[in-house]
């Protein structure tokens, strides 16, 4: 592969211990960094970072990999595109012969980032257009919103014409169909194009790279509708995936361990101007269980910051519930009643706002009370509707232990026995796994072969000699079948002459995540060189004894059935040799025992 080289360099100028500590808190302990993983839920750090390696694995869901597989796992972007991000870093110039699918696929991609630069690119002109703009102007300035924050955010304008974008982008070079296809451009009935943003002021939405991949519009027209308009879904644009602000936003998210979500662009904008930086929200959709699992990578605590009338709560309570399902307790704060973050802010300062925030009530407490409103608790019926609904919501979580404990709490809120309630979510919960097993596939479980066939594979890294040793056991000898496919590439390598290397096995496959969790997983073992020689023997002896415990019983079988002499004759030499090879490997197995 004519990029290993280039690969290589880029591996050795960067630090993984820099790449990572740049997205995550790492903290050092020992020779090696650990973290919480980013990667799943949890509160004790089983995340660790191998400096003397340059690998991450994680104990916890057996993520892991190399530099690279991070950058892929965690900013969720192709290898070609971690091998571009690590190499700017690195100051290395990459020569552009990358394969041809990823090149395909990046060009396929680039052109509607291009459709999307090009467009910002048009809305902030318009808007800056002393005559064309004035209204937009008019608008943010009333909003509150400072030249600097207009700046930051990129906001536009898109002037009140049918063909406005489209003949600016026309000149440009990019067909109208991939406009279309980009969001910017609405066909209509008989095929003819126009500008799907007329009259509205423009919001980019960023993606984590920082480029602009969509657009939220809002009208200027007071009877205009939609009030809100967004950009379609795009090869680069998925709603359910992109939070509006949080480029801008994760590193106070990071900082704070906690982040605020709120209905609309302009009170991210506000609040974020008003310094309370640590909010995002979504691009006029619902918050999706991925929205919350992004999140949580990046803080803690999550608040839902809703307005205090009916609608605000019953928001609050549909992105409460998703993201319970994600296994996380969200906090809710509401707003005063006729309140919104910005009137809160500018009448009463940033530190109101975030002092309502900080005494956020836990989900699972909001939505308790919010049924307890709805229904009369002091009767029976009124107290079973609540409990019934409410086990609705905690049937659905997927965290054991979290269901526990709120099963627990619901028992003790609504005055029942606690095996009851366990027992009817137990029961709601056979009925949708039922519904989803004939949905979806099952899930992965967590990969654990036997420890001493790991042992083996992990010997085998680097070292040459031991591949040899396990080639002529032969690999079937492991139980595992991923254990058996690594033993098998790292044999392969030897043979082909290169270092049966933890990085050449990620390298075979990159888009495996699953792969590259157990190649680091590996990689990670401990490994004592003066015990080496002899430990593989005895591995080896290991796991040979058991197959020629077999192979002798079968012919045990055959000899009983059988009759002719030279065939009896045969059997029972193969016996013999089994069973003295299987005394050499015993003698072996149990040398140096005293
Ligand atoms: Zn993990």
């Amino acid at each position: 592969m004519p990029d290993d080289d280039l690969k290589e360099r880029i591996r050795a100028a960067v630090d993984i211990v820099t790449v990572i500590g740049e997205r995550i808190p790492l903290k050092k302990a020992g020779r090696n960094f650990v973290a919480r993983c980013p990667f799943h839920q949890e509160k004790t750090p089983s995340f660790n970072v191998n400096p003397e390696r340059q690998i991450y694995h994680c104990f916890g869901c057996g993520a892991g990999g190399d530099v690279f597989s991070f950058l892929m796992e965690h900013d969720k972007v192709s290898f070609p595109e971690a091998l571009r991000t690590l190499a700017a870093k690195a100051g290395i110039a990459l020569p552009d012969r990358q394969s041809a699918r990823a090149r395909t696929n990046e060009q396929a991609r680039d052109i509607y980032y291009r459709a999307n630069a090009l467009a910002r690119e048009y809305f902030i002109a318009a808007l800056n257009d002393p005559a064309k703009g004035e209204a937009a102007r008019r608008y943010l300035e009333r909003r509150g919103l400072t030249k600097e924050t207009i700046a930051t955010f990129g906001l536009g304008f898109a002037p009140d014409a049918w063909d406005g974008f489209m003949s600016y982008a026309r000149p440009k070079g990019l067909s109208y169909e991939v406009l279309a296809n980009a969001g910017l451009l609405v066909q209509n009935e008989q095929g003819r194009f126009y500008d799907r943003f007329r009259g509205r002021v423009m919001f980019p939405v960023v993606n984590d790279s920082g480029r602009t991949v969509a657009f939220g519009a809002r009208t200027l027209d007071p009877a205009g509708e939609p009030k809100y308009l967004n950009s379609s879904e795009s090869p680069v644009y998925q709603k359910g995936r992109i939070l509006y602000g949080l480029y801008h936003a994760r590193d106070a998210i990071r900082q704070e361990n906690s982040v605020l979500i709120v209905e609309g662009y302009m009170d991210v904008l506000q609040l974020m101007q008003a310094g309370i930086r640590n909010v995002v929200a979504t691009c006029g959709t619902a918050l999706t269980r991925e929205h919350g699992a992004i999140l949580r990578r990046y803080a803690d605590r999550i608040i839902l910051l809703f307005d205090g009338d009916e609608a605000g709560i019953r928001a609050a309570s549909r992105a409460g519930d998703v993201l319970l399902e994600a296994g996380i307790e969200g906090h809710v704060a509401l707003l005063p009643g006729g309140e919104d973050p910005d009137t809160l802010v500018s009448a009463e300062g940033p530190e109101a706002l975030r002092s309502i925030a900080e005494r956020g009530m836990p989900y699972l407490q909001f939505r308790w009370e919010t049924l307890a409103r709805q229904n009369n608790l002091a009767t029976i019926s009124g107290r079973n509707r609540a409990i019934s609904d409410m086990l609705d919501v905690i049937a659905r979580v997927d965290d054991e232990m979290l269901r526990g404990m709120m099963a627990n709490q619901i028992a003790q809120w609504g005055v029942t026995d606690e095996t009851l309630v366990q027992r009817a979510i137990a029961r709601r919960r056979r009925q949708t796994v039922r519904r989803e097993q004939e949905a979806a596939p099952p899930q992965t479980k967590r990969w654990a072969p036997p420890h001493r066939e790991k042992q083996l594979v992990a010997w085998m890294m680097d070292r040459p000699g031991v591949c040899q040793q396990v080639a002529e056991m032969g690999v079937e000898r492991f139980s595992d079948p991923l254990l058996q496919e690594i033993a098998a590439s790292l044999i392969r390598l030897k043979d082909l002459g290169e270092l049966p290397s933890a990085a050449a096995l990620l390298d075979e496959k990159r888009e495996d995540s699953r792969w590259a969790g157990a190649v680091a997983e590996l990689a990670q073992m401990h490994c004592d060189e003066r015990e080496i020689g002899r430990a593989v023997t005895q591995l080896v002896a290991s796991l040979q004894l058991p197959h020629l415990k077999r192979q002798i019983d079968t012919l045990r079988a055959r000899l009983r059935v059988e009759k002719g002499i030279r065939e009896t004759i045969e059997i029972t030499t193969e016996i013999q040799r089994l069973g003295r090879e299987m005394e050499i490997l015993n003698d072996l197995l149990h040398s140096g025992e005293n």
